[in-house]
């Protein structure tokens, strides 16, 4: 749909088309409209699919400018940064639309400047709850006149605590008023406000077809417990992400591993609710301009933050919410682009959450070794050489001569003194490198007990079934009345699945297991004997499999940042 299809005005049409968007997104064709009808609207939809425009659009047009000097229109964002970026945006659509002046108003800023901008006469405020409320109170912020109310991110906004001060905000405002609600999730509290405060609201939603970007490719590592902060450094090193953000679930845990990468040399910095308005500002003009390229944040802090080229997402924390874990890794793949989403584990605690987020977001998350230190010293190192052999052949350094001569005239040789210098320049490549023991997993580790006391099961379905191993997890734990952790590692072959369990366990698991379906599926189990009849062909196309797929990814992503595969996809495994 065009814009000029939707009964914009020819002004903000044409502001609109010299900001590059050539059509509405869905959202936006089916939000447009309604808006300018007036209709109260709930709006659902994934980050990234164009909400501020959805109600910033119709907010421009719809400013009487009879009325200019007063504020008609209240948008309430859950964070400062997207306050600002939604005040932005409406600057941008009202270009041409003059009597149109936007305020943002948030915390951590200076009060007496917005009172004063406040006082100049504005007519469409965009800020955060708890600024909103200060300036209601004392008596800054007037909304007699208001006509209309959006809340943006709605849900997010009452993960943080938001809702009383988003209740008192609305009963300052007129109750002849249109009220608008956008959110990327509904929760019931969600809908509760929606019930209260909203008339006849239309829902217009955009059915998401996978609850993920397709477009971003999903992986994980597992790793021992306290690891994680090197295996981030690993994978840093490794893939090489030009921009990149990385989830941590506290401020805490932010500050310490932002800390932490810096120490070692990574151009990075934190982003979290505690720190001052203008070292956030700071920080993600830093990013966005690529002077730093790794972004440290929370869940909240990164809510809605719109830079279109990050490459790669890192879990350092597993989301505390599967809708996070979408939000987290749509930072990546945005505007078209592909993007990649590395998740760290330790212990199985975690990895079942990630299986559940899985499930959740039908996404695949493949499961990958990490690569080890040698495969990336061996790679910066041919890395190092090609560019060498490759400057040779350009005559890159024509000044190299006259130096080398320097050198040669003290007695050293030609060769001494190139292979110094290789040396001094892959030391310095890969200085930061960590140290990585390989891990080994035992399964039932919490208990401390060793692995020759589990033996492995073998069921009759396997991935021709369409089952995952949560599936049968799920199962066992229902047959046999024990718990999830007794249970190890499941592998999933084409024809059947192999589980380790406990060696004590393994009659009764077998006993309670006979008969049993999963998914719907009427299974058989007997103790796996080492080698299936299946085992060799299902391995074996596991392997194919994973190449393949893998080999899928690489095109879709030719050209990034991803020089470490040819150790790796050896290694790489199902998920399991
Ligand atoms: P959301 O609030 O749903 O997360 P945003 O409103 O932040 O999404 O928009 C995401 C990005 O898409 C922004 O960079 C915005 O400028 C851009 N965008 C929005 N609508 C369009 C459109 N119709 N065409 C092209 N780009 C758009
Ligand atoms: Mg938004």
């Amino acid at each position: 749909m065009l814009f000029n299809e939707l009964g914009l005005p020819q002004e903000i049409v044409r502001a609109v088309e010299e900001m590059g968007y050539e059509e509405a997104t869905e959202i936006q064709a089916k939000a447009i409209p309604l808006l300018l009808e007036g209709k109260d609207v709930v709006g659902r939809s994934q980050t990234g699919t164009g909400k501020t425009a959805a109600f910033g659009l119709p907010a421009a047009a719809m400013i009487d400018p009879e009325g200019a000097r007063r504020v008609q229109t209240l948008i309430l964002c859950p964070t400062r940064e997207l306050a600002m970026q939604a005040s932005q945006e409406l600057d941008k659509f009202s270009k041409y639309l003059p009597y149109v002046k936007t305020c943002a108003i948030y915390g951590g800023a200076d009060i007496e400047r917005q009172i004063t901008q406040l006082k100049k006469g504005v007519n469409i405020v965009v800020g955060t709850p708890g600024r909103v409320m200060d300036h209601i109170r004392r008596h800054t912020l007037h909304l007699e006149e208001l006509r209309m109310v959006i809340l943006d991110e709605a849900d997010e906004m009452l993960n943080m605590g938001f809702r009383e001060d988003i209740e008192e905000i609305l009963q300052y405002i007129p109750e002849e008023r249109q009220t608008v609600l956008f959110s990327a999730t509904m929760p019931p509290q969600i809908m509760a406000i929606t019930g209260e405060y909203q008339r006849d609201p239309v829902v217009v939603g955009v059915e998401q077809k996978s609850r993920t970007v397709e477009k971003i490719a999903q992986f994980y590592y597992e790793v021992p417990m306290g690891r994680k902060t090197d295996a981030l450094q690993m994978l840093l090193i490794a893939f090489e992400p030009k921009l990149s953000m990385i989830f941590c679930n506290t401020k805490a845990m932010v500050d310490e591993l932002t800390e932490n990468l810096v120490a070692k040399g990574f151009k990075a910095a934190g982003l979290h609710g505690d720190m001052k308005q203008q070292s956030r500002t700071q920080v993600l003009n830093a990013f966005k301009s690529g002077r730093l390229n790794i972004l440290i944040a929370t869940d909240v802090a990164a809510r809605g933050i719109d830079v279109d080229d990050v490459d790669a997402v890192f879990n350092y924390d597993i989301p505390q919410d599967n809708e996070y874990y979408i939000h987290r890794i749509g930072r990546t793949g945005r505007a078209g682009r592909s993007g990649t989403a590395y998740t760290i584990v330790s212990g199985r605690k975690q990895v079942y959450e990630l299986k559940e987020i899985a499930r959740f977001t039908k996404a695949d998350i493949i499961r990958c070794e990490l690569p080890t230190r040698d495969d990336v010293i061996e790679k910066k190192t041919q890395h190092v050489l090609d560019k060498v052999k490759n400057y040779v052949e350009t005559d890159k350094y024509p000044d190299g001569a006259e130096l080398l001569e320097r050198l040669t005239s003290l007695g050293l040789t030609a060769e001494q003194v190139a292979a110094t210098l290789l040396g001094m320049r892959i030391s310095k490549e890969t200085r930061t490198v960590p140290e990585f023991i390989k891990p080994v997993f035992r399964p039932r580790d919490e208990k401390g007990r060793a692995k020759g006391n589990s033996c492995k099961i073998e069921i009759s379905l396997g991935r021709q079934n369409r089952i995952a191993p949560n599936f049968v997890l799920g199962a066992l734990v229902d047959a046999t009345g024990m718990a999830g952790k007794n249970f190890g590692k499941i592998d999933i072959y084409d024809r059947y699945t192999t589980v380790e369990v406990p060696e004590e366990d393994c009659e009764h698991i077998l006993d309670s297991m006979t008969g049993t379906k999963i998914n719907g599926q009427k299974i058989k189990v007997k103790r796996y004997e080492g080698k299936s009849t299946d085992a060799k062909s299902g391995a074996n196309r596991r392997n194919q499999d994973s190449e393949k797929d893998y080999r899928n990814f690489r095109r879709k992503n030719s050209g990034r940042a991803r020089k470490f595969d040819g150790s790796q996809n050896k290694k790489r495994r199902s998920y399991n």
